[in-house]
């Protein structure tokens, strides 16, 4: 059998270019959990390897992932205590579940957690559930509430850093030791604030809300038209959103003015699709939440013609999910998109510049979210960004067939937008 990093081309090619960047100590082997990003900095508060930082070992034989490399990773076995940071496992405080805050019962796949949690991580993963969060996948998880939303209480049991691997492995006789998690519990608080990343807060404080449709219009009776209608005015809105947010981010007027425009009209419709697929995430089945008062499932999108638009927006929203994306992370992918532009602009140090100040706010940020897992997070992460290419192609593409055979009314800027880009 194969570890995931062994066996997995991706994350072998990941582990290798982390190797240029990171030297570690003679004669150690660099462990999964060690990966290093490229654009990393080790200043402090971006140290990815906090004391609790999960320890996925698997037996050399299984694959050659191991955690112990360096003096401060010594304690990644169970049995082995914590010496490095002077915590014996006997002097340690009471453990809280890192889910609910209630008494944890030990550390159940990779976190301390309570009997509850670890059943209803187990129950989830076991049968493959999907839940939906009734409110906006924030709701409070703790000892007394834990049972009002699942969605938001399975986001935090992987928030915190529960591995879904422990819970296959479980099913294989003596797949219990092939999973541990270091026996120290975490202590300190995380040491940035989520307000302390300036980038972040602007980002938040100027996204655009959520719309409501306007008065369909006048005359129009088919169903399919009118939604396409309302959908092709609230793209239009949203694009006048999305451009004064945009101007917002520190470092975006930093550029030329001409390549302000040509980030925006490359990047658009990647960035509207990533924001309506996090407002998808978790519904089940799964609808593409437009507005207040607009969705569509699969099958309405077919009636206007979007299926492709629609499965493509999807499977953004499949990999938000699979990252536990929150939305704090989601703002920062949004700006990562559009830093991370394939247009053709003029000044490349200053957009390079612009693109790094996104990713020390995205390291940071999801540092100070995830303390327990932040590179894992990090990559899956970094793995939306693929999708949202397949997504703005799709999106284009359906929108350029609606202007082109006239089949709803688009505003001048949407349709600006639209032939901007069409290389
Ligand atoms: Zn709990
Ligand atoms: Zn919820």
């Amino acid at each position: 059998m194969m570890s995931a990093v062994g066996g997995d081309p991706l994350l072998r090619r990941v582990k290798q270019e982390a190797e240029q960047t990171y030297s570690p100590p003679a004669g150690a082997e660099l462990a999964a959990h060690q990966l290093t990003m490229p654009m990393m900095q080790p200043t402090e508060q971006m140290d990815l390897q906090p004391k609790e930082e999960v320890k996925f070992c698997v037996s050399p034989t299984d694959g050659g992932v191991v955690g112990n490399t360096s003096p401060d990773q010594q304690h990644c076995s169970s049995t082995t205590v914590a010496v490095s940071n002077g915590t014996r496992d006997d002097e340690a405080p009471r453990r809280l579940c890192l889910v609910c805050g209630d008494t944890a019962s030990g550390f159940h796949y990779g976190v301390a957690s309570c009997e509850a949690c670890k059943a209803f991580f187990k129950r989830t993963i076991q049968g493959n559930i999907e839940y939906t969060c009734p409110a906006s996948n924030e709701c409070e998880i703790n000892k007394r509430r834990r049972k009002a939303c699942q969605a938001c209480r399975f986001r935090k049991c992987l928030r915190t850093g529960m591995l879904r691997e422990g819970v296959r492995l479980d099913r294989v006789r003596g797949g219990r030791q092939k999973y541990r998690r270091a026996p120290d519990v975490p202590t300190h608080a995380p040491q940035t604030l989520l307000s302390d990343i300036k980038v972040l807060e602007a980002l938040s404080s100027y996204e655009p809300e959520l719309l409501t449709c306007a008065a369909p219009p006048a005359g129009v009776t088919d169903p399919a038209a009118r939604t396409l209608a309302l959908l092709a005015d609230l793209y239009d809105r949203e694009l006048v959103g999305v451009i004064g947010w945009a101007k917002q981010i520190p470092g975006f007027t930093d550029l030329q003015l001409n390549d302000q425009m040509r980030l925006l009209q490359s990047t658009w419709a990647e960035m509207l699709s990533l924001m309506t697929a996090y407002r998808s995430m978790s519904s089940a089945p799964l609808r593409l939440r437009f507005a207040h008062d607009l969705s569509l499932d699969e099958a309405q999108a077919r009636e206007i013609g979007a299926h492709d638009l629609f499965l493509q927006i999807a499977g953004v929203a499949k990999r938000l999910e699979r990252a536990s994306a929150l939305r704090e992370e989601c703002y920062l992918l949004k700006a990562l998109a559009l830093a991370n532009s394939e247009a053709r602009i003029d000044e490349h140090a200053a957009l390079r510049r612009f693109r790094d100040s996104i990713l020390t706010a995205l390291n940071d940020a999801i540092s100070t979210l995830r303390p327990y897992n932040a590179m894992a997070a990090l990559q899956q992460l970094l793995l939306v960004l693929p999708a949202l290419r397949h997504a703005d192609f799709a999106v284009r593409r359906f929108w350029s067939g609606v202007n082109r055979d006239r089949r709803a009314p688009m505003n001048k800027l949407f349709v600006e937008m639209l032939e901007a880009c069409l290389r």
